[in-house]
Order: C-alpha cells, then sequence, then structure tokens
C-alpha cells in the first residue's frame, strides 16, 4: 500500500503557544491574547450560498490563530508564518476598496468592515499561524477572518461574539472584508461555518433568512467517518469562473422574474420558460447561452432539494443514506455546473470504487477538496486506493484528513 499523507489538526495549546511566540519574537512583547477560527467542510449545498439557497458546512479541528494586541495609533502591523520574517503596516484609516493587495487585505479589511458597520474598532498588533492548508477549498480565508474578528471583538469590548445573533454580525463584516477588500465575491457561507457552528454539529443554514439550525452530525457515533481529499489542485481559472457562474445565476434569476434562483419551486417550468425565444433573446443579449444557463439553473435548485434531503436523512438517523446524494451532487457540479476537473473526478471515482458510500467535491471548484463518506474502518484502505489513483494518472499525491465536526471561532 502507498504511504499516505494525513494533514494533522493542532491542538488549541499548540496553535496558541505558536501564535504567541511568533507575536513576541516579532513585536518584542506578549500578546493581550490568541483568537482562533476553524477551517470548513461543507457536506452539501455548493454555489447555492449566492443564490439564497441553503448550505451545510461544519468545522474542521484545522484552525487559523491570531495572536493580538491592541493599539492606540490607529495602526495595524501584521506578521503570518506563512511569510516568515515580514511585517506589514497600514494605518486603519488608508484602508479602503482596492487600497490594499494580497493576504493583509482579510485581515485588515475585517477591521475595515466592523468599523464600516459602527463598531468602534482601533489599531492593532497581530501574528498569524495556521495549520487549514490554503487554498484547498477548505476555507482558509473565512479561518483568517474569523479569528481576527472574535479577537477584535474581545480586545475593543464589541460584545458579540457570545452569542449568536453577535456572531451573525461577526459573519457580516467578514464577508464585507472578503467581497469588497480582498475582492473575492464569494457568498457567506465559509464566514457563517467560521463563527456559527457548534462542535458535534452541522450547521444548515438559510442564506436568504441568515437563520440557522444547529443537526448533530457525530459520524463516529453511526460507524461512519467523513474522509477530506485535498487533492492539491489549483487552477488559474478559480477566481474569474467563481464571479461568472454568479453572474449566470443573476441573469437567470432576473429572466425568471424572481429574486433569487432559490425562488425557483417548479424546475421543469422555470427550464421551460429559460426555452422561450424571448427569455432565450435576452440571454444572449446578456452574453448567455440559453442551454448553458438552464443547466446552471437545473444545478442550483437540485442541489437546494439535496441539502433538503440530506436534513432529513440526518434528523432520521440514516446518515449511511446520505452517500448517493453526495455522488449526485458530484456529477451535477462536474456536468450542469461546470466547476470539476480531473484532480476532482479522479479523487471522487477511486474513492467509490475503493468503497466510499458517496463523494463530491467541495468549495467553489477548480482544484481544492473533495470529501468522502466511509464506514469508519474503511478510512485507510479508502485514502490508500485514492493516492494510489493519483499516482497511476501521474498526478501530486494528495493529502487527507478526517474531519470531525469541531469548534467554531473563540
Ligand atoms: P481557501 O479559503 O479555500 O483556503 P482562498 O483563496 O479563499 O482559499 O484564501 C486563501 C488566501 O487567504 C491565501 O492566498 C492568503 O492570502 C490568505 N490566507 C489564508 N490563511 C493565511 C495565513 N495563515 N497567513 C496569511 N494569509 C493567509
Ligand atoms: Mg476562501
Amino acid at each position: 500500500a502507498l504511504d499516505v499523507d494525513w494533514l494533522d489538526a493542532w491542538s488549541f495549546e499548540e496553535g496558541a503557544a505558536r501564535a504567541s511566540a511568533l507575536f513576541e519574537v516579532t513585536f518584542g512583547e506578549a500578546p493581550a491574547g490568541v483568537w482562533s477560527a476553524p477551517g470548513r467542510g461543507n457536506l452539501i449545498g455548493e454555489h447555492t450560498d449566492y443564490n439564497g439557497g441553503l448550505v451545510l458546512p461544519f468545522a474542521l479541528p484545522h484552525r487559523t490563530y491570531a495572536a493580538m494586541r491592541a493599539r492606540t495609533d490607529g495602526h495595524i502591523r501584521l506578521v503570518s508564518a506563512q511569510e516568515a520574517g515580514v511585517v506589514r503596516e497600514i494605518a486603519l484609516a488608508d484602508v479602503a476598496p482596492g487600497a490594499v493587495d494580497g493576504w493583509i487585505a482579510y485581515v485588515v479589511g475585517t477591521a475595515w468592515a466592523l468599523a464600516q458597520e459602527g463598531l468602534t474598532v482601533g489599531g492593532f498588533d497581530v501574528a498569524i499561524t495556521s495549520c487549514v492548508p490554503y487554498g484547498a477549498g477548505l476555507s482558509s480565508s473565512a479561518a483568517l477572518e474569523g479569528s481576527v474578528a472574535i479577537g477584535l471583538d474581545a480586545l475593543y469590548g464589541l460584545g458579540l461574539g457570545g452569542d449568536d445573533a453577535g456572531r451573525q454580525r461577526l459573519v457580516a463584516a467578514c464577508s464585507r472584508a472578503e467581497n469588497e477588500i480582498a475582492g473575492a465575491p464569494t457568498g457567506g457561507m465559509d464566514q457563517a461555518a467560521a463563527l456559527r457552528t457548534q462542535a458535534g454539529h452541522a450547521l444548515l443554514l438559510d442564506c436568504r433568512s441568515l437563520e440557522v439550525r444547529q443537526i448533530p452530525f457525530d459520524l463516529a457515533a453511526e460507524g461512519l467517518a467523513l474522509l477530506v481529499i485535498d487533492t492539491r489542485a489549483e487552477h488559474q481559472l478559480v477566481d474569474g469562473q467563481y464571479a461568472a457562474r454568479r453572474t449566470t445565476c443573476e441573469v437567470a434569476a432576473e429572466v425568471l422574474g424572481v429574486g433569487t434562483l432559490r425562488e425557483v419551486t417548479d424546475l421543469s417550468g422555470a427550464l421551460a420558460m429559460l426555452a422561450m425565444p424571448d427569455a432565450l433573446a435576452r440571454l444572449t443579449a446578456a452574453g448567455q447561452d440559453g442551454q448553458v444557463v438552464a443547466r446552471r439553473v437545473r444545478h442550483v435548485v437540485t442541489e437546494i432539494a439535496r441539502v433538503e434531503e440530506v436534513e432529513r436523512l440526518l434528523d432520521a438517523g440514516r446518515t449511511a443514506e446520505v452517500g448517493p446524494l453526495l455522488t449526485a451532487a458530484h456529477a451535477s457540479l462536474r456536468d450542469d455546473y461546470e466547476v470539476s476537473c480531473h484532480e476532482l473526478d479522479v479523487a471522487v471515482d477511486a474513492a467509490i470504487a475503493a468503497g466510499a458510500l458517496g463523494g463530491r467535491m467541495i468549495g467553489g471548484g477548480f482544484g481544492g477538496s473533495a470529501i468522502a463518506l466511509v464506514r469508519a474502518e474503511d478510512v485507510e484502505q479508502v485514502a490508500g486506493e485514492v493516492a494510489a489513483g493519483f499516482s497511476a494518472e501521474g498526478l501530486t499525491p494528495p493529502s487527507f484528513l478526517v474531519a470531525v465536526a469541531s469548534a467554531p471561532a473563540s
């Protein structure tokens, strides 16, 4: 059997010690505290968040740690273990859309967004370290924003971290940071997963009402495990394709006369309507291909229905039956939404061939990670066969972790 690479999570103590040590070595004093937020997996509900739909993410044990201390001069100084030895600095007052490049945008953008929401925040020093793999579709960006948001909440006494309503406001600030300062048009699921999840639960988030329901999610108790496969693939098209999918969904909603695709309750009626000559003319005028738009709409509407079905199965304690729905979601993302890639398809196909109950790509697509629902006793074997499948295709070896629904930002 092939040796497989497992991505271990740090304990809270280890993460906090690493962030504190980096802070002290960089800024010459101890931080006021260390805050952290998790990366996330998503059981089902992909590319539904920006369509007002449903998603079902959970927090990973892998977290980003931010050691922080308030400053009185309105400046922000930043260091990340990912960019060792480089200290960045910017005045909070100079943060604005278009004014900040690189990774610091996620951090200073979060402070900026809180201020935009009318909250009183000031400068700070921050040292970041993380065991969330980045760019792996496990949302290291929201883990970074979430760790800083919960840290600023404590440093500046905002009083938002203590309950879900307050955390919802932190989520809004993190989303604005990502959209408006980092310039990534993501839909809000990742930030909610970082801040509004609970250990041992998956988070059913309605992206229209922003209401949440915590669904007990203890796979081990049912003899199951969720294997996460980081394909290590990163394709250049990611950002442009994501924005293009969003635009297509917005145009489709407009032509269908609904606010968001969430409001499409009759799929065949909607598809028939999109095929009418005047709808096609409007789509063409908006630079869209009618047949492609119909497939995109079909993914979104069927995916929302799959989330509802998974919710019912989890509530009924029939988690093993979730497998085929994951596989159906993958086919929909691959064929209708066209956001998969060779590595993701190899990961899912090899996992299923090795006995997984089902699997799918997660995250935006074109690389990143896949999940596979497996019987607990099959974890090693499925991972080994996925690694062998990658090797046979001449691909970079993937990395693996076993997802256990963990704690939110704290
Ligand atoms: P994902 O969220 O799926 O990991 P993104 O492209 O959304 O991928 O976010 C990755 C980006 O977030 C990185 O390129 C970097 O700018 C920033 N980032 C995440 N974690 C860190 C970290 N620990 N230190 C510095 N930057 C980070
Ligand atoms: Mg991200």
